[in-house]
């Protein structure tokens, strides 16, 4: 059995056309968000050696279709219990559920052993949060789909030990880009999506010592370059290029721990 002080993180896809990402403490082990289809997810668990029914529970952050698309469908076939907020559950996408449970931004819960933060983000959406898990001190934290981070937020990563950080879009190339000027907006806007300058202004803000893993996610396909990404953000830790992850809409990522030695 894996020891309790690590936390492991994988993804099934991340990016506008579907995210599911997967956290573990090695007992108990959560989906945050399903943007793919049953089918889809069918396929692409067995990369994380997972099967369906050791997933304990599934995490919505917000009602978007790449997030909640599949959540309600997963949650029926495999009786697996969700955690919402109101405000996204509101949305009436995820239907009728075999079991629902309320959460709140800031209100810590826990699902058995895993203990998990909502942070309340600025997005456009009803009532979005992402989260932070923590575990004997460690702390992992998932922020995307947010259109900028909040003093608390920062706070919230005082330490941190893991992050995936949203890293939507090159400035540069949403403004000069195919998008039309209404949609450049909303990406760009205070409840849009994080750019690289901005994912790289909350690492500079933020407690960085303890450090171990860095994700850039939730990438636009159109507005982004992944060599770019894991270059500046290489720069800003001072890590080598290859310490660096960055997360792929088809592929998501494999199993990544952090943990202290015991
Ligand atoms: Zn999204
Ligand atoms: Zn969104």
């Amino acid at each position: 059995m894996e020891s309790n002080n690590q936390l492991k993180v994988a993804s099934l896809g991340s990016g506008s056309k579907g995210n599911a990402t997967l956290v573990s403490n090695g007992e108990v082990t959560v989906m945050v968000d399903c943007g793919f289809t049953v089918k889809e997810v069918l396929k692409r668990l067995p990369r994380l050696n997972l099967e369906p029914d050791q997933i304990d529970g599934i995490l919505v952050t917000h009602e978007h279709q790449d997030h909640i698309s599949g959540v309600g469908a997963l949650s029926r076939r495999f009786s697996i219990p969700v955690w919402s907020t109101r405000g996204s559950l509101l949305s009436g996408k995820c239907g009728n559920l075999p079991a629902l449970n309320l959460i709140e931004g800031f209100e810590p819960f826990s699902i058995g052993s895993l203990n998990v933060t909502p942070l309340s983000v600025p997005h456009d959406a009803r009532e979005p949060c992402q989260f932070l898990f923590t575990q004997n001190g460690l702390r992992l934290a998932i922020l995307t789909d947010l259109g900028c981070f909040t003093p608390k937020i920062v706070e919230q990563l005082t330490p941190c030990h893991g992050i995936l950080l949203e890293c939507n879009h090159d400035e540069e190339m949403l403004w000069n880009g195919p998008y039309p000027d209404r949609l450049k907006q909303r990406v760009a806007g205070k409840m849009g999506h994080m750019s690289n300058r901005q994912a790289l202004e909350l690492l500079q803000q933020m407690d960085r010592d303890a450090l171990q893993l860095v994700i850039a996610t939730h990438l636009s396909e159109q507005n982004n370059c992944p060599e770019l990404v894991s270059k500046l953000l290489a720069e800003a830790l001072s890590w080598p290029l290859e310490r660096v992850k960055v997360a792929q809409q088809d592929m998501g990522f494999a199993w990544q721990k952090i943990g202290f030695s015991a």
